[in-house]
Parts: structure tokens; sequence; C-alpha cells
């Protein structure tokens, strides 16, 4: 077996195409002191939009922001009820906190680990106001069924697109289907800033006005204060970085997609399961889940051997204490549950080389053969 290598999740280094002009274009935004709302953050947001193929972006400082903000926009208040998925980053359920509504939590299916939309219709009541979607991992929800069920019920339909950028539901790119797409770029998404950032992309003209008051205290110019808004704006700086790497989303999609391939091809004769069900584009692989039910051995024998691989999310939301006053209790998701326990992340970014991703491969299988034997 060839010599133990170090291999990480991440090579931020490697996603500037033209680091030296976006140093130049820093220089020259420092110099001249327009860091917020600028041509460039409009430039970025117009670029966004054409993306995505929505009529408006609204930049925003995060992601988490971007679904507060949609929900507050959208006029989501005390009392009312939005839907979503247990097995995620737990922002999306914060958010309906944040404005005074219910978060209320539904399971996912084991082989899309995407949520169940027999079970959002389920849990729809007099009070519900909006369904949150999360395109988990890079893989886009069938979001046919939930805009059926959405229009029927007269419910908001929330995209939370900040782990699948460029990926497809229908022939439809994500962000441009329900009602909003909510979108982060933090550092580790496929579309990163040097830091925070997030985005709201819509066809609703005002729904991006009201978007754009409420990230600018509210405020409809100086000194007038409709509403009460938040301070939650993208920074001229990370607009300058989006823009730059806005192009290259597409290509770097398709070689997170031809390592995940490499990955399920190699590993098809072991004893693991996949996320599932995608169609063509389906899937942008912001993370690829591997289901072992000997997941917590994988996982140590992986890191010796140098493999940064790591659990997202080693605890569904229903059962996080910051949640416990939504009443659940272990058993409760049972599937969001399993995959917790069962899945790890192995390491799946743009430049990783293919004997990486070949070391990453005889590590999986050198586990499954000691554990044989030992067996
Ligand atoms: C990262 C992430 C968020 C939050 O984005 P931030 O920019 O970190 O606030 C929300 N939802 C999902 C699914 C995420 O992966």
């Amino acid at each position: 077996m060839a010599e133990r290598q170090r291999v990480h999740r991440y090579n931020y280094p490697a996603q500037f195409p033209d680091i030296d002009g976006l140093l130049e274009s820093f220089r020259e935004v420092l110099l001249d002191g327009r860091y917020i709302l600028s041509p460039e953050v409009d430039a970025f947001e117009s670029a966004l939009a054409d993306f995505v193929g929505t009529n408006h972006a609204v930049g925003v400082n995060s992601g988490t922001d971007a679904v507060i903000l949609t929900l507050q926009a959208l006029g989501v208040s005390p009392g009312d009820e939005v839907i979503t998925v247990t097995n995620s980053f737990h922002a999306t359920a914060l958010a309906p906190v944040r404005v005074g509504a219910v978060p209320v939590l539904v399971d996912c299916d084991l082989d899309t680990m995407l949520m169940n939309p027999a079970q959002v219709e389920a849990a729809v009541t007099s009070r519900t106001r909006a369904v949150a979607v999360v395109h988990l991992f890079g893989q886009a929800v069938d979001m046919a069924p939930l805009l059926e069920l959405c229009r029927r019920r007269g419910l908001f339909l929330i995209e939370d697109c900040a782990q699948a950028i460029g990926a497809v539901s229908g022939g439809q790119l994500v962000g441009s289907i329900g009602d909003a797409g909510c979108w982060s770029f933090a550092p580790s998404k496929n579309l990163a800033a040097a830091g925070d950032g997030g985005a709201i992309t819509t066809n609703d003209r005002e729904l991006d006005a009201n978007l754009r008051r409420l990230r600018h205290f509210g405020q409809e110019g100086q000194n007038d204060h409709r509403v009460l808004g938040y301070n939650s704006r993208l920074d001229t700086l990370q607009a300058l970085v989006l823009q730059q790497k806005l192009p290259m989303v597409r290509r770097w999609n398709r070689e997170r997609v031809a390592i995940a391939e490499l990955y399920r091809k190699r590993l098809s004769h072991l004893p693991i399961t996949f996320q599932e069900g995608a169609a063509e584009g389906g899937h942008v692989y912001h993370l690829f889940q591997a289901r072992v039910p000997s997941r917590d051995d994988l996982l140590e024998h992986l890191r010796s051997r140098g493999v940064d691989a790591i659990v997202r999310y080693p605890v569904p939301i229903h059962l996080q204490p910051a949640f416990e006053s939504l009443g659940h209790k272990k058993g409760d998701l049972p599937n969001a549950e399993q995959l917790a326990d069962e899945t790890l992340c192995l390491p799946i970014r743009p430049d990783l080389p293919a004997d990486s991703v070949a070391y990453i491969c005889d590590s999986v299988e050198s586990f499954f053969s000691e554990h044989r034997r030992a067996g």
C-alpha cells in the first residue's frame, strides 16, 4: 500500500483564480472607502441573480441572516409555524425562532438523506406559514411535490441553498424555484467568501425591496426608519472575492461530481451506502456522505491514516439542547438519528488529486479487510 498521506478537507488557497487581480481590486476599494452597499456589491448581486436565474439577489452578511431576514420580510411572525428538517445545519431551524415563530421539524428519508415530503404534508397546521427545504450536502430536494403542496395550502416555500449552488431540481437551478433562495458564502461552502457572507435570491420584487430595507437598519434612506431592521450587509471586499470565484463554480462542481463518481465506483463492492436519488445535475457534492454501521471505527481508522474525515451532523437538531423547548426525545425522528450515527464525510474538494482519492479508497478498503480478519 502507498505511503501514509495527509489528506485535508479544505484547500482554501487553491480557490483564487487570480489572487493578484483580487488584491489589486482590494487596494482600490480600501483606499477609496466604498466598503458597504457599493457598486461592487451591486455587481455581485446581479451576477448571482444571473447565475441562479432570478430577477433579484440581495447580499447579506451570512446564510443564517439570509433565512432570518427572508422569514421576517415575508411577514412570518410570533405564533406562526415553519416546517423544516431535523438533519441540517441548525441555522435553518434557528431562523424561525429569531422571528418569534416555531420551527416544526420533520424527518428525512434514509436513502436521499433529504426532507420527506409526506411528513411535510402531515405537519401542516392552520398556523403553518412556510416550508424551509434544505438542499443538504449539495443534493437538490425534489421540489415538485413541495411546490404543489405549498401552492395548495397557501404557504411560502423557502430554499436553504447554503450547500447547493448550481444544483438542479426538475431542470431548474435551486434558489430559483421557491419564493426565496437563501445562500451562505461561509468559507467551507462551494462558493466561499474570505469570511462571512450570504444572499437571498427571488423573483418577487416586493420581497427584494423588503429585504434591502431590512438588511440596512430597516431604513428607506438616511434617518428614515420605517421598520425595525438589522445591520446585515455583504461587504465590498467579500463581494469582490465572490465575484471572482462565481465563474469557477460550474467547473468546481464538475470536479466535485467526478470525485464523487470515483468514490462510488471504487467503494461499490464494500458494505457502504451513499446519498441516493439525485437526477442528472441534482448533486453538487458539497459533502460526500458514506454510510456504515461501524461509522465510529471507520472514522478512527481514516483519521489514524491521515484522512480528514468528519461527521456532519452527529446530533440532529431535534436532540440539541438549544431546541429542548420543542419537546423532542430520542426516537422521534428515527431516520435522522440513524444517519447521525452511521454517516461520515469523505474529503471532497475540487482540487483533490486523484492519488489522494485512491489513497482514501485504499484506506476505506483496508478498514474492511482488517475488520473481516478481526471478526
Ligand atoms: C452554512 C449553512 C447555513 C448558515 O450559513 P452561515 O453563513 O454560516 O450563517 C445555513 N444552512 C445550511 C444548510 C448551511 O450549510
